[in-house]
């Protein structure tokens, strides 16, 4: 019919809106099809309920007002797909099912999770229902995001706005479905960035907005200079300017957003002494006495941060430049070298800007609690720092991907174990498809007790040696590939191989401070001693623990090009995350089970006019309701399966007549 041709033309255009849909499952007609879309700006499509967004690096006008109204109340398969609909889809399975949800966004560094995350994020801001109160909290919850990127992220090689950390946030609504309060769980911030970063890269956002946006008198009352190139901590990226970020704007927005969520202004002056303090410690220099001890070569710079943080300035520099030792009962001095003197500084200046950073997010969350905690469901955000390869990867990366590779082990465990735990409690048979095989990275490789990053490396080969993603030097040498440095190791992610260097490794994992620094430290009520990894690890644990206890969404953001260029598709780049994503897997299970599922309720709810059998009411069973119903619409028996509580549908089209006839009628 015309009404076939019509649909097969917009087919050909747009290309296919779920891959569910797609004639053959091979990476080249997934790709074929990506692309297609990207190139007419569509840059959405499903895997049934999941949702695949590429990069356009480009501002699309598809996210106003008008478009969020579209999408609020709507069948997932009804629109095009867009982040508002999947939104909006768990937004409303909440509501109609009283449970908790989370979204997990995915992909690598640049991809587009965290703008992804604000998106469903403003989403909820328009659509909830509202009362002048609460509008409050929805304020908050937007405004904790200027925020938390200003101490959070920081100009990378890979974005110019990388989170340095992970994010989980929980927004929480009551019976009505508005929102009544947040919360927010951060992982492990790159600290290290504050003290040190490669060609190309910056720190944190907020030292550059308060040096180029702060307002003369804050200046001059934190002791400032109006010139980034004047801070050691904020010059060795060599890129202090960046033409995509307006750090004056910025920092209008900041201060904005703190009145928002709260931060009373004494608060806010504090906040901005303790920033300050970093950079002036990072212009603290030392020179070598006759002995070979540090001395301290500036003192003007020293007192500045014993002001901004009000602590002794005497204990301040005996705490940079000694070291104590308990000997009995009694305390010897002994003196630091230079280079001992810049690691007690520069472990001083991360361990302030950690604990300033745990101080802000408590803080958020105070503000945002929700203030009547009875009935709630919860809607989880995930944004997770992406997986990520440098040409030199250290520490930071290995947290980051270790985490990643964490994550991807709970996506599969999640989607795949779930699909079959689900047809196996819904009674329904299904062949289970072929699942890959997925790898692992030892956990158990970074504990204390290491002298020296060699001695890791070397006990980390012992118990590694025999792994099949793990590769040393003395292996690399025997295969064909690239050598190893004698400080690297090599494991085989999920989603690709990556060296990691060594060295610095202990520190970093350590984070200790020197004795007598932390006795400056606690006067100022900080206190800083944790192991990094196993820190992470537990937190991480309990993220998963959150995670499996409800019902998961995702979304998988790809990269479409390395030089962050509009329209660009490149297409060996996006094959690449499409295969570590494990896009085709979910693929595969997808079409090889039942792409569509509702309980009995409501699907029969929302089909019962459609047969009068049903309509306006069904007095029996819903299961049987349902049963009469897809009898009247005239499903053949390997289009549908009756659950035990829910209808699975094995293909969307079934659906989409439905749909249509439900439109029309
Ligand atoms: P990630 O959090 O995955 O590292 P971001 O969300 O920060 O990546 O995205 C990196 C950059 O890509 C953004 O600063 C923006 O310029 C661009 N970008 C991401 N998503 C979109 C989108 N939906 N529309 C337009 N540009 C986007
Ligand atoms: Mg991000």
């Amino acid at each position: 019919s015309l009404d076939m041709e019509g649909a097969l033309t917009a087919r050909d255009r747009v290309g296919i809106q779920d891959f569910v849909l797609l004639d053959e499952t091979t990476d080249a007609a997934f790709l074929s099809n990506l692309k297609k879309r990207f190139s007419r700006d569509l840059i959405y499509t499903y895997i049934g309920t999941l949702l695949v967004s590429v990069n356009p690096y480009k501002e699309l006008d598809i996210y106003n007002k008008k478009q969020m109204e579209t999408y609020m109340g709507i069948n997932f398969f009804e629109l095009p797909p867009h982040i508002y609909a999947l939104a909006d889809n768990a937004y409303q399975t909440m509501l109609t099912e009283f449970d908790n949800h989370f979204i997990l966004i995915s992909g690598e560094s640049g991809a587009g999770k965290t703008e992804a995350s604000k998106k469903i994020l403003q989403y909820y801001a328009v659509s909830c229902p509202s009362t002048t109160l609460l509008n409050t909290v929805r304020d908050k919850m937007l405004m904790s995001n200027p925020v938390l990127e200003a101490f959070g992220n920081a100009k990378t090689l890979k974005n110019d706005n990388s989170s340095r950390f992970g994010k989980y946030m929980d927004i929480q609504f009551d019976s009505q479905g508005d929102a009544v309060g947040g919360h927010i769980l951060n992982y492990l911030l790159e600290k290290s960035r504050v003290v040190h970063q490669n060609h190309g890269e910056r720190n944190f956002h907020i030292f550059y907005q308060l040096v180029e946006g702060g307002e003369d008198d804050l200046l001059h009352q934190l002791g400032l200079e109006r010139d980034a190139q004047h801070y050691n901590y904020l010059t060795q990226g060599e890129c202090a300017i960046v033409s995509s970020i307006n750090d004056r704007n910025d920092w209008k927005t900041v201060k904005n957003a703190l009145q928002i969520i709260n931060i009373e202004e004494i608060n806010t002056n504090h906040l901005f002494g303790i920033v300050s303090s970093v950079l002036h410690l990072g212009n603290i220099r030392f020179e070598s006495n006759s002995k070979g001890q540090a001395v301290l070569a500036n003192n003007d710079e020293l007192r500045w941060v014993s002001n901004l943080l009000g602590v002794d300035a005497r204990s301040l520099q005996e705490g940079l430049t000694y070291r104590k030792i308990e000997a009995r009962h009694d305390q010897v001095l002994s003196p630091f070298t230079v280079d001992h003197a810049i690691y007690a500084r520069d472990a001083l200046a991360k361990a302030i800007y950690g604990q300033t950073f745990t101080w802000l997010v408590n803080r958020i969350n105070e503000s945002m609690e929700n203030k009547d905690p009875s009935r709630k469901t919860v809607i989880g955000l995930l944004d997770i720092y992406g997986f990520e390869v440098f040409y030199v990867n250290s520490f930071e990366q290995f947290c980051i991907n270790y985490c990643n590779e964490k994550l991807q082990q709970l996506f599969i465990q999640l989607t795949l174990a779930s699909e079959q735990e689900e047809y196996e409690a819904e009674g329904i048979e299904v062949i289970p498809p072929h699942r890959n095989h997925i790898h692992t990275g030892d956990e158990e490789c970074l504990r204390p007790g290491d002298a020296t990053d060699l001695t890791f490396l070397e006990r980390l080969e012992d118990k590694m040696g025999n792994h099949p993603h793990f590769v040393t030097h003395k292996l690399a040498d025997k295969m064909t590939r690239k050598t190893l440095e004698r400080g690297d190791f090599r494991l085989l992610h999920y989603a690709g191989e990556v060296t990691y260097c060594v060295v610095g490794f202990l520190d970093k994992n350590n984070d200790l401070l020197y004795r007598n620094i932390k006795d400056v430290s606690l006067q100022m009520n900080i206190f800083i001693f944790f192991q990094v990894a196993t820190q992470f690890k537990s937190s991480l644990l309990k993220l998963t623990e959150i995670l499996m206890a409800k019902e998961a969404w995702y979304i998988r953001c790809l990269k479409s090009n390395e030089s962050k260029q509009p329209g660009q598709f490149d297409e060996a780049l996006i094959r690449h995350q499409v295969k570590y994503l494990g896009l085709m897997e979910h693929l595969r299970v997808r079409r090889a089970g039942f792409a569509y599922r509702r309980k009995f309720d409501v699907f029969l709810k929302r089909y019962k006019p459609l047969c009068p059998a049903t309509w306006p009411h069904w007095r029996g069973e819903p299961a049987d309701g349902v049963e009469v119903l897809v009898q009247h619409l005239g499903y053949l028996p390997n289009e549908y399966k009756m659950g035990r509580t829910k209808i699975f549908i094995r293909h969307p089209r079934t659906l989409y007549a439905t749909e249509d006839a439900f439109e029309k009628c």
